[in-house]
Order: structure tokens, then C-alpha cells, then sequence
């Protein structure tokens, strides 16, 4: 029978062991970690995501320090926020809340951001080393399906797995984690995107199968193989006349039935989801910790 991981029970057991980590910082460096949350404009999903951020912080004994800004901002302001926030002593974390409107230059802003603030990863710097095998930041939703994995026993190391969808924040990165000379890496990595033929001939060869790709239930039970390993990071919002609020979110995996052929399977809402603002906290907390050794050396 296939196993369900479930995200938010490991999301509980991280975020506890990280709280620990929080307090030992304070008592034995008197540093709080801090985490800056710019949010430009009124989306009620960024909203949303910003709030929980927020919670979290708050949870964890993290300071937590909001920007919101009207659309109106200009890139020139925004850059010198984060020219201050880059400066800040109290702050570790920089988070800039995507998307920004579009008179703003997304890729000035992240490259704004000082590569050692960069909690969320998304930096070139952060995933050049990524590559290449430097201590950096992890993009936290990659990053938080490594310890979905690890936290279920799940060995990476051998295994081949296909990721379906090559964006900058999941799939890119997730290839890079799970190619990493390191106990949770060291796998046999297949992408597959929009242009690649025949995307189930790669899925059903695979071991892990981890879909981020943004249409529901693209993954059928037919593309993959018996006691396969499933990861849906997809969040789609599906009309729903009987839900509250019009709408259910779905992932990209037919859950239904993939979860008949599987060994282990992510639902959503309740698998990677609360994985990536764990991880997010979990970054702002190394982020500090790193500062700190950083201060002991005087460098
Ligand atoms: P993007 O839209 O940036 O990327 C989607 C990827 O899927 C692209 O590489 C695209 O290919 C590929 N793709 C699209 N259509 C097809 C197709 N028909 N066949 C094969 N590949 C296809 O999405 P994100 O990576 O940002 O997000 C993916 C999903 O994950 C979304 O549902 C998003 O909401 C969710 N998400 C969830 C998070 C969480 O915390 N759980 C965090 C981030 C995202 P191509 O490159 O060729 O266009």
C-alpha cells in the first residue's frame, strides 16, 4: 500500500528542531535571526504567503520585519531598500515577494539582494555554487522535497529520478540538489519540459518522479511504474461549485490514481506546500548562524 508523506507533520518536526537551534543562537550569541518580507502591491495570494511568513517567524522566535509598498514604487526605491536591508545588522534574511509589477526589473531586484541574505536561494550566485558544489543557499521548495525524502526514509543516492519542469525556482534547481556529490544527491537525474517527446517514456523509467509543471492532474497512473516514488509540486486551483470558495486546489498528479501504483506519494494541499516556508525559516536561521561565525572570525 502506497505510504502518504505528509508535509505538514514533517514541516512540525523541522520547524521544532530549528526552534531549538533559534534559542541556542540567542543564549550563546545573543543573535535573534531576522528576516526582511518586501511585498509590493495588493495580490491577495502574495498577501496570503506573507502572512504565513509572518506566523512563522513569529512561531519560531524569528524577528520578522514587513515592507509593503504600493505598485507605484519605483525600482530605483526598491533598490535602495534592499541597499539598507543589505546593511541591517538585525536582518539575515531578505525576502522579496514575486511577482513585482512590471515596471520593476525583477532580476535587478534578486541581484540586489547581498548573496548572503539570499534566504529563498533564487541569487545566480547562490545557484552558480549550488552547481558547482558550494555552500550556499537551497531554493526552499527543492530544498524542502530533499527533506520530505530524508524525513521518510527514502534513500536518493542511485536512484534515477525524472522532474518534470525546468523552471528557475523547482525544476532547475531541483536537478542540481539531487545531483550533488551528498548522501541526499548523488541520483540519476532526467528533465523533461513542454518540448521533450514522449514524457512518459521518461517518467515510467523512474524511481522518484517529482512534477512541477502547473496543469492538474497531468501525471496519469499510466506514466508511471509500479511502486515509483511520486513528488506534486503543483498548486492549481480547480473551479469548484461545491467548495466554499468556488474553487479546490489540485496538483499536477492524478492522485486518485496515481496513488494505486505507488510506493510513497505527496498530496496537495498537505505535501510540499508547508515544506517551503519551513525551509525558508530554516535558510533565515543558517543565515544567522553563518553571520555569527562570520563575526566570531571578524571577517
Ligand atoms: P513554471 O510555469 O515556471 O514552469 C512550469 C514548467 O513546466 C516549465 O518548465 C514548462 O516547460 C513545464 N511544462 C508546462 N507545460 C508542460 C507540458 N504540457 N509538458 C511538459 N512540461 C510542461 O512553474 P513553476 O515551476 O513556478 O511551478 C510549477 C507548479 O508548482 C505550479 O503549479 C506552482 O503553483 C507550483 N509551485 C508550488 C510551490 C510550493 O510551495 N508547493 C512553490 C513553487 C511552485 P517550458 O520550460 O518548456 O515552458
Amino acid at each position: 500500500m502506497t505510504k502518504i508523506i505528509d508535509g505538514k507533520e514533517i514541516s512540525k518536526i523541522i520547524r521544532s528542531e530549528q526552534k531549538v537551534k533559534v534559542e541556542l543562537l540567542k543564549k550563546n550569541t545573543g543573535i535573534t535571526p531576522g528576516l526582511a518580507v518586501v511585498l509590493v502591491g495588493e495580490d491577495p495570494a502574495s498577501q496570503a504567503y506573507v502572512r504565513s511568513k509572518r506566523r512563522a517567524c513569529k512561531n519560531m522566535g524569528i524577528l520578522s520585519r514587513d515592507y509593503n509598498f504600493p505598485p507605484s514604487i519605483t525600482e530605483l526605491e526598491l533598490l535602495k531598500l534592499i541597499s539598507e536591508l543589505n546593511a541591517d545588522a538585525e536582518i539575515h534574511g531578505i525576502l522579496v515577494q514575486l511577482p513585482l509589477p512590471k515596471h520593476i526589473n525583477e532580476n535587478m531586484v534578486l541581484l540586489s539582494i547581498s548573496p548572503d541574505k539570499d534566504v529563498d536561494g533564487f541569487h545566480p550566485q547562490s545557484l552558480g555554487k549550488l552547481v558547482i558544489g558550494m555552500e550556499t543557499f537551497f531554493s526552499c521548495t527543492p530544498f524542502g522535497i530533499i527533506k520530505l525524502l530524508e524525513y521518510s526514509d527514502i534513500d536518493i543516492e542511485g536512484k534515477h529520478v525524472c522532474i518534470v519542469g525546468r523552471s528557475n525556482i523547482v525544476g532547475k534547481p531541483m536537478a542540481n540538489l539531487l545531483l550533488r556529490k551528498d548522501k541526499t544527491g548523488n541520483a540519476t537525474v532526467t528533465i523533461c519540459h513542454s518540448k521533450t517527446k514522449d514524457i512518459s517514456f521518461h517518467t515510467k523509467q523512474a524511481d522518484i518522479v517529482i512534477a512541477a509543471i502547473g496543469k492538474p492532474e497531468f501525471i496519469t497512473a499510466e506514466m508511471i511504474k509500479e511502486d515509483a516514488i511520486v513528488i506534486d509540486v503543483g498548486i492549481n486551483r480547480v473551479e469548484n461549485s461545491e467548495a466554499e470558495r468556488g474553487y479546490i486546489l489540485v496538483g499536477d498528479v492524478d492522485f486518485k490514481e496515481v496513488s494505486k501504483k505507488t510506493s510513497f506519494i505527496t498530496p496537495v494541499p498537505g505535501g510540499v506546500g508547508p515544506m517551503t516556508i519551513t525551509m525558508l525559516m530554516y535558510n533565515t536561521i543558517l543565515s544567522a548562524t553563518r553571520y555569527s561565525e562570520r563575526k566570531r572570525l571578524g571577517k
